[in-house]
């Protein structure tokens, strides 16, 4: 088919004005109607709520927060490989749980078993949809039934709803809390094993910190208690020869260490596709993976295919950190970002000024990333007002206020979306 021939062809699809109309119609009137039975009096535009019925609600937006890992803006764009490797597996059909050589029925999960033992030194690997599934697969597959100690310091939330009494309680584990909030010592623990321990969990404090008078367990200290330990590193990195990530616990150090388990986010600092991994002990591993709860939280064919690209960045980790748009952003270029932050200046008529972004997602919360932004002129209206029209944008670009003033971080765009936000910021200004 020519080109021509396929542009016929997709004319041809596009629905009647009929259809479409009286579809986005019926939905519109019956919400309204349901609006005023419920006693609304005010004055709505129809037309107007149809129209942005039709628009797709998951947008492209362009982050100039400068936090890099952001958890309400989707956390990590994917490198260029990942996205590959989606769109082929979105394609057409893939071998997600199929074994080419035989012919059998074979588990999603072989996909990256392998390359996660490579990375991490760890016996066995598995993929779930998130690492609060990792969490919660974990602590039911080595202790559901059973108890699970944990530091009392550690029994934190993370968010979203996210807290370990909870989740130990979903998963069927009967809690016990040792040592105190800022204080918890190797003695703690013995103590409370008892003959029912399933599991010890220790839980990075991901988002906070406690300084002073406190004291914790290392990994090794606590693996040596002889008890099966999970450990929920939260973001984790993968490399710890990083200095900007030395604060962050390492995966490798763990398994090292002889935890059963130890659980990290795909998409936090890892910079892939929302995933959670567990790795540790092939008994500890099998275990998760012949768990009823594992087909609950079961990765899907788009997340693995990123997920596998992501990891074998990691291979070579001078191009992961080139590769992978979150290590990228932690450690741009001063020069780069000082050149992308005039140019937007430029364009926006903004000036240049000294800002600090963040890792966010709940990772390295106290590193302060220092580095330009560009501050726009308010306005008669206000930062916030100026703010919510960029929001409003097309595309929408989200900022920050600080201190009455709009400022566009350049750290967490590129130079096209650098380009894109000027024009959003001068459409919103006409
Ligand atoms: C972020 C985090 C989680 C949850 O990870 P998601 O991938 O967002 O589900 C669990 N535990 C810790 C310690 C975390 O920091």
């Amino acid at each position: 088919m020519t080109p021509r021939d396929t542009q016929k062809e997709r004319l041809r699809e596009l629905p009647s004005v009929d259809q479409l109309a009286i579809s986005v119609a019926r939905a519109e009137l019956k919400a309204r109607r349901e609006e005023l039975l419920a006693g609304a009096t005010d004055d709505v535009d129809l037309v107007h709520r149809a129209r942005e019925r039709l628009r797709p609600r998951l947008r492209r937006v362009l982050n100039a927060t400068g936090v890099v890992v952001h958890t309400n803006l989707g956390r990590a764009p994917l490198a260029v490989e990942a996205r590959a490797a989606v769109a082929k597996a979105a394609e057409g059909y893939c071998n997600l749980e199929f074994t080419l050589a035989d012919g059998r029925r074979g588990s999603r999960s072989d996909h990256v078993d392998g390359v996660l033992c490579e990375l991490t030194g760890a016996e066995a690997g598995l993929a779930v949809n998130n690492c609060a599934a990792a969490v919660l697969l974990a602590t039911a597959a080595l202790a559901g039934g059973h108890e699970t100690v944990v530091a009392r310091g550690q029994l934190i939330e993370i968010g979203g709803g996210f807290r370990i009494p909870e989740i130990l309680a979903q998963a069927g584990t009967h809690l016990i809390e040792v040592g105190t909030t800022n204080r918890t010592r190797l003695a703690d623990y013995a103590a409370a094993l008892g003959p029912d321990i399933g599991a010890i969990l220790r839980a990075h404090p991901s988002n906070f910190r406690t300084v002073g008078f406190v004291e914790d367990v290392d990994i090794e200290a606590l693996c040596s208690l002889g008890v099966p330990v999970i450990d929920d590193l939260g973001s984790g990195v993968l490399r710890d020869d990083w200095d900007l990530l030395a604060q962050e616990p390492s995966v490798r150090r763990s398994v090292r260490a002889g935890a059963a388990l130890v659980a990290f986010s795909g998409d936090k600092l890892l910079g892939g596709p929302q995933a959670g991994v567990l790795v540790g002990t092939r008994a500890a591993v099998h275990a998760c993976r012949v768990h009823p709860l594992a087909r609950a939280v079961r990765i899907d064919k788009l997340s693995l295919a990123a997920l596998e690209a992501t990891l074998a960045l990691y291979r070579d980790p001078a191009a992961a950190r080139r590769a992978l748009p979150v290590l990228a952003m932690l450690d741009a270029d001063p020069a780069v970002l000082e050149r992308r932050a005039r140019e937007l200046a430029d364009a926006t008529g903004g000036r240049v000024v000294g800002a600090v972004a963040r890792v966010g997602g709940g990772a390295l919360p106290l590193l302060e990333l220092s580095g330009p932004a560009v501050a726009l002129d308010p306005g008669v209206a206000g930062a916030d007002a100026l703010a919510a029209a960029l929001r409003l944008g097309e595309p929408a670009l989200i900022g920050r206020v600080h201190e009455g003033q709009v400022l566009l971080d350049p750290r967490t765009l590129t130079d096209g979306e650098a380009q894109c936000a000027a024009q959003v910021v001068r459409a919103a200004r006409a």
